[in-house]
């Protein structure tokens, strides 16, 4: 059992290896220095991707030219705002550009920047409605974007004006509650609802902005002071040399650049092909590799679970009962914001997701394992052992193999829920399928089809997947 056990392991070191290798990009180091920044997935003229899928707008443009100017590399991260405010208190990225109001309470736990943009919260409501004022409001649902400035003053004011706040994790989704009809208004950064109604969006802005602030560039408080200083002086010198202005008046002079996108299926596959080819290789990639070590956690783990000594049967319960009772969700964070808080060192964002995966479906792995295994007639191991095999051989050479025929359609059961749960993994911002969709969504608004393309794949991978599995299962009964 026990060379058993090493045997298992020196496979999952060697795994972690393949893994180092096959994602260079997340570890690659340039001679300059590079560093991770953080940002909303869609706030434009902020930030969104544009026809291209690549992320443009004013604080793009202004990182990336702060960077050149001061010799840095910037790996950008559309992780959503709300998830960018807590991947930089927990360390995982070096700095947040995304709109970030500079405010008080943010100054407790981030050092800003100067200010390099004046902004203000404004209510917006549907074009045809008969809301102005704040008084209107009573007893109505009010959108509000996760963790923002526009959030905080609207639960400010929510028990004065008697009005019930519904929050969403970006812009676009709230404004669509407001267009549906589901909310009756919503709170958003006055530039960013202007330039929004200006590009499309069947919003009215009815108030005056309030909360007036500055928006700056957030890194961690005490840390990466050096990044903080130079872009300072980036930002300086571009508004001494005309880039600033430039840059501005690029996004905000622009009126109407209405998109001339494709709308049909094929053109829309057409126009998003690469990116969603990108998603795409990200989902298979966290699917085959979850699946390999979350089958040898299980395993492993199942094992255990049945072995003749109570303290590996108490681990293998007490690892079960954590990792299948944990949402998924919950794991994803906890490992990706919540373990690196802790202990100081950042988790990149696809081996967190590779270890959320792995714990979870290798726990219900586990279960199946140790159910196939206590499944297989008690009297086998006695016979086993009575004609003096160990208790390892044993279980290798009789009881496994008819377990492992009983717990077959429940490894390809998993395998097809490892491949659904990836999707999960795009709150840690993970460019999978499903954050791919979200954030062409954001730019084009073309909900319906665009999920339609999205669940589609998913659903030619499972097929994919199915067949994959089918085929394995019949050569092992052949
Ligand atoms: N300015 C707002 C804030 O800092 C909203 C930012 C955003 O949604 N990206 O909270």
């Amino acid at each position: 059992m026990k060379k058993w056990l090493l045997k298992s392991l020196g496979l999952v070191v060697c795994l972690i290896g393949f893994i180092g290798f096959i994602k260079p990009a997340e570890t690659a180091q340039a001679a300059e220095k590079t560093y991770t920044i953080g940002t909303d997935v869609t706030f434009p003229p902020f930030e969104f991707a544009n026809d291209q899928n690549e992320y443009v707008g004013i604080d793009m443009d202004l990182i990336r030219a702060i960077a050149k100017d001061q010799g840095f590399k910037v790996q950008i991260k559309p992780l959503g705002f709300n998830a960018a405010v807590q991947a930089l208190d927990s360390g995982q990225i070096d700095g947040v550009i995304a709109g970030m109001s500079i405010t008080d309470e943010r100054k407790a736990k981030f050092d800003f920047s100067k200010s390099y943009f004046q902004s203000g919260v404004v209510m917006a409501v549907a074009q045809n409605s008969k809301i102005t004022k704040l008084s209107q409001l009573k007893g109505q649902r009010v959108a509000v974007k996760t963790g923002t400035a526009g959030a905080d003053y609207a639960n400010s004011i929510k028990a004065k004006y008697g009005f019930k706040v519904v929050t969403f994790d970006d812009s676009n989704n709230m404004y669509q509650d407001v267009t549906t009809g589901n909310s009756v208004a919503c709170f958003e950064d006055s530039p960013v609802m202007q330039y929004g109604i200006k590009q499309g969006t069947k919003l009215k802005i009815v108030t005056e902005p309030a909360e007036k602030g500055d928006y700056g560039f957030a890194v961690k408080k005490g840390q990466n002071k050096e990044l903080l200083a130079a872009f300072n002086t980036g930002l300086t010198n571009l508004r001494a040399n005309g880039q600033y202005k430039k840059i501005t008046e690029k996004y905000l002079g622009a009126t109407n650049t209405k998109k001339t996108e494709s709308r049909t299926f094929i053109g829309l596959i057409k126009q998003n092909g690469s990116a969603l080819w990108d998603g795409f290789k990200e989902t298979i990639w966290l699917t085959l590799v979850s699946i390999i070590f979350a089958t040898i956690f299980g395993i492993i783990v199942g094992l255990l679970g049945v072995a003749p000594n109570k303290f590996s049967k108490g681990l293998s319960s007490t690892l079960i009962y954590i990792f299948r009772g944990m949402p998924l969700l919950v794991l994803a964070l906890f490992i990706y914001t919540g373990v690196p808080s802790l202990t100081g060192n950042k988790i990149p964002a696809f081996v967190a997701g590779i270890i959320t995966l792995t714990l979870n479906e290798g726990a219900y792995t586990a279960a199946f394992v140790k159910g196939g295994i206590e499944a297989v007639d008690n009297g086998q191991m006695e016979a086993a052992r009575s004609l003096g095999l160990p208790y390892g051989k044993s279980m290798r050479k009789v009881i496994l193999p008819q377990g492992i025929r009983i717990m077959v359609p429940s490894f390809i059961n998993q395998f097809i829920i490892t491949l659904k749960d990836t999707s999960i993994l795009s709150v840690i911002g993970l460019l999978e399928l499903t954050q791919t969709g979200k954030i062409i969504i954001a730019r084009n608004l073309e909900g319906f089809k665009v999920w339609t393309i999205i669940a589609l794949t998913y659903l030619v991978l499972i097929t994919l997947l199915t067949w994959l599995s089918n085929w394995v299962q019949r050569r092992m009964n052949a």
